[in-house]
């Protein structure tokens, strides 16, 4: 037993090891991926209830990694938030983002809203709102066009600090949208102290949405609270056909999810979007 308690122990800290050399190279690569390019934006288009029309998409980025292929936000964000790499591709989504809206300007996609993800570490950024405000200006693209998406965890950490930069953002016009709205730690009353535009949904609580009475009764008591605080509502991870009749039913303003599209290339989306295909 002795033995076998090494061996595990053994076994253990390798794996340790492996993982630690792994990270430190993702790290380093991470590091060279911004000046590589190697960073690319796919958008998700959310549609509108009411008028059956894709008003937005958001915007999620992907690392197009020379030797890993495609990964995803889960397989990198964390780590840049932790080596602080999150501020510089941060800054790097805004611009990349205004530069698809300004790429649409004057096209059939020119009426869509961009919604980027930032991260509570982003805010830490004092120039985080002259970094927006300057991305832009540059692209020519009026601030009501680009939405952020931010979750519960900046209502707990550094309140006042996070109010101010949110104020910022949103008196530049940015909207501003609660992302994950449902499954933080956050009282509603920053709802009431927040310059929110709007909630979203999260996805655990959609997926069972139409065979748990308790999720439909989240759900409708969501769309009613943003309502009367003249907020709108996206649900996200809408998969299904039933799903979306119900959140129709209980008046959410907008639903995404893999029913209406995967997250993909703008090239995709804009082909989508001609073909009629996600209306
Ligand atoms: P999120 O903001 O909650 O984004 C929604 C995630 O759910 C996306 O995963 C999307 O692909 C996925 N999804 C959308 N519809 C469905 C559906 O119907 N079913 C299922 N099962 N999943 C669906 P993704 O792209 O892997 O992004 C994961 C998370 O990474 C995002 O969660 C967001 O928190 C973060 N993230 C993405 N892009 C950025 C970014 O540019 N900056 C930062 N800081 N975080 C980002
Ligand atoms: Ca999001
Ligand atoms: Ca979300
Ligand atoms: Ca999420």
């Amino acid at each position: 037993a002795k033995d076998q308690g090494r061996n595990t122990y053994q076994f253990y800290t390798e794996g340790m090891q492996e993982r630690e050399v792994m990270r430190l190279e993702l790290e380093k690569e991470l590091s060279q991926a911004l000046a590589n390019n190697e960073f690319v934006l796919h958008y998700q288009p959310q549609l509108n209830l009411n008028s059956g029309e894709i008003t937005s998409v958001e915007a999620l980025i992907r690392w197009q990694h020379p030797h890993r292929g495609l990964l995803a936000p889960a397989e990198f964000i964390p780590l840049a938030e932790e080596s602080g790499r999150i501020t510089d591709i941060g800054s790097w989504v805004v611009m990349a983002a205004c530069r698809q809206l300004a790429a649409w300007k004057g096209t059939h996609f020119e009426h869509l809203r961009v919604a980027v993800n930032l991260s509570g570490r982003e805010l830490d950024n004092e120039h985080l709102v002259d970094h927006i405000r300057d991305a832009l200006n540059a692209e020519g693209i009026p601030p009501e066009r680009l939405e952020v998406e931010l979750t519960e965890e900046i209502f707990i950490q550094n309140i006042e600090r996070n109010r101010d930069q949110l104020s910022r953002l949103h008196d530049l016009g940015v909207h501003l949208a609660i992302d994950d709205f449902g499954v933080g730690y956050s009282s509603l009353a920053y709802l009431r102290d927040f310059p929110v535009d709007l909630l979203k949904i999260d996805r655990s609580f959609i997926t069972e949405v139409t065979l748990r009475h308790d999720d439909a009764v989240i759900t409708r008591a969501v769309i009613n609270l943003a309502h009367n605080l003249g907020l709108r509502v996206v649900a996200e991870g809408v998969e299904t056909q039933a799903q979306l009749d119900l959140l129709r039913g209980q008046g959410c303003n907008m639903a995404q999810g893999y029913l209406i599209s995967r997250p993909v290339p703008a090239a995709e989306l804009e082909q989508a979007l001609l073909g009629g295909t996600l209306e």
